[in-house]
């Protein structure tokens, strides 16, 4: 049988952007439309399957309110991976984002693995709408003298406008600093598991 490693991982981010429900997306594969907020920290477990290896993941879910931000390096002190959450609907969330990889950067352990991750993608996909992606198309067609201004578009254009962190802006500062970078929802489960698979292969074998 493999060999299974546990990996200490800690969640920080700005209260409300999904830690804990990104963890219980990953944990029990379930999603809770209000969450109550973490108080202090949370601790999990959860295996990791790699094709070499297994891996099991001991999580703290912190709580993001600054009233808890001195109890932080308790948690990230000896961490091996680190997963920061900003919300894409939220563009002070990525700041705070930022700032807390910093501190990482500085604080936590030199090798440790840091993820950042766009959470509530689900806000902004506008999969659910049938004008998603078609906005342009009607230059394909001959003009109308009688056409309207075009309305199969506008769910898309609502749908995109509460995104505020566009996600090439997100990836660009992720290279720059040398993080992983995934856009998450704990509602539907995209990008969750993915996120936790890409850290798992960042921890070195001992
Ligand atoms: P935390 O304070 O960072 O741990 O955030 P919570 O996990 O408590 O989530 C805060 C609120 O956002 C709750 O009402 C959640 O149901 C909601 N939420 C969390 N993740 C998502 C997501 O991916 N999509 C949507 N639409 N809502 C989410
Ligand atoms: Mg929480």
């Amino acid at each position: 049988a493999p060999a299974s490693v546990q990996v200490k991982l800690v969640l920080l981010g700005e209260a409300a952007v999904g830690k804990s429900s990104v963890v219980l997306r990953f944990v029990q594969n379930e999603f809770q439309e209000n969450k109550e907020p973490t108080i202090g920290a949370a601790f999990l477990t959860q295996k990791c399957r790699l094709e070499d290896r297994v891996l099991r993941y001991e999580i703290w879910d912190t709580a993001g309110q600054e009233r808890f931000h001195s109890l932080a390096p308790m948690y990230y002190r000896n961490a091996q991976a680190a997963v920061v959450v900003y919300d894409v609907t939220k563009a002070v969330s990525l700041d705070k984002a930022k700032s807390w990889v910093k501190e990482l950067q500085r604080q936590a352990n030199p090798n440790i693995v840091i993820a950042l991750a766009g959470n509530k993608v689900d806000l902004v996909n506008s999969t659910s709408s049938p004008a998603a992606g078609v906005s342009s198309d009607a230059e394909d067609e001959p003009d109308d003298a009688t056409a309207t201004p075009n309305e199969s578009s506008t769910g898309a254009a609502e749908s995109e406008s509460l995104r505020q962190v566009p996600r090439e802006e997100a990836q660009a500062y992720a290279t720059e600093a040398g993080l992983l970078f995934f856009e998450t929802s704990a509602k539907t489960g995209e990008g969750v598991v993915e996120l936790f698979t890409e850290i798992a292969k960042k921890i070195p074998i001992e």
